[in-house]
């Protein structure tokens, strides 16, 4: 896990919009500092808990939505080999075809060789039988070519017909997995979001802004920490006793250095 290294591991950026901007203006409306920092931690812990929600549904409907392209795929390549096979079957079937007629041909042209009046008839119907004795190879070769391309599309089909299958069952395992993650956590979701937003309207735009903007930053989700062990609870970058003293009076907004975080009392998780 992170530990206090340097300042060269800050993982939410200082930049305009956050918290510090709010420092120095931050004593006006009716609420008292503390009770708006109050509300900002609690804020952060129903979004806290929101996250973990969804960090319990995990990688779920992610892996709903790749195994569901995936089958988008699977029948799109099924429907590709099933309307390459009827080709390459009508192809074989017109081969076959050719190459009976060219047969017939040949045993017409034979039978006739044995009625010619002269020579130059006699080679004329040998040429036609020589011609046609190579539609006979070309249709052969043909019909062999196309039957290899025929088995090979057949096993490329039958693997992925497996695969869909494959891939359908899956899915539906999934599903109902996220489903009933979906449904034992829908009602603790709802109320936090419920509980999320009527923290929110309590507190005033400008700071709600910086709240959200350092939230996005941050990886854990974290913009209103509480001080650990004489820590940051956010970057657990050190903090001097002062500052600590500061944050413990609840007086002003304390922003961490080093992350950009609220940094509120310790004993705020307590109550
Ligand atoms: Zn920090």
């Amino acid at each position: 896990m992170a530990t206090a290294k340097s300042k060269g591991t800050i993982e939410t950026p200082l930049d305009g919009g956050t918290f510090i901007s709010l420092q120095k203006s931050s004593n006006e409306g009716d609420l008292s500092m503390e009770t708006k920092l109050h509300l900002l931690y609690n804020l952060q812990q129903a979004d806290s808990k929101i996250d973990k929600i969804h960090l319990l549904r995990g990688e779920l409907p992610l892996e709903v939505q790749d195994l569901e392209d995936d089958i988008l795929g699977l029948r799109t390549r099924v429907e590709n080999l099933q309307t390459e096979l009827k080709e390459v079957d009508k192809l074989i079937a017109q081969k076959k075809i050719d190459l009976e007629n060219s047969k017939t041909l040949i045993e017409k042209y034979t039978s006739q060789q044995n009625n010619v009046k002269n020579n130059r008839e006699f080679d004329s119907l040998s040429k036609e039988i020589e011609f046609q004795g190579l539609e006979v190879q070309l249709a052969d070769k043909r019909i062999k070519e196309n039957t290899l391309l025929q088995a090979e599309k057949k096993a490329a089909l039958t693997i992925a017909l497996e695969a869909l299958s494959e891939r359908g069952i899956d899915l539906e395992n999934k599903k109902k997995e996220l489903e009933s993650i979906v449904a034992e956590t829908a009602k603790e979701e709802d109320e936090l979001k419920k509980s999320s937003e009527e923290i929110s309207a309590q507190i005033d735009a400008r700071m709600l802004a910086a709240y959200k903007k350092v939230r996005t930053n941050a990886r854990n989700g974290l913009a209103v920490v509480t001080v650990r062990r004489d820590a940051c609870a956010g970057c657990f970058n050190k903090i001097p006793p002062q500052r600590q003293m500061d944050i413990a009076s609840s007086k002003k907004i304390i922003v961490c250095e080093y992350c950009g975080r609220i940094l509120v009392s310790a004993d705020f998780e307590n109550e």
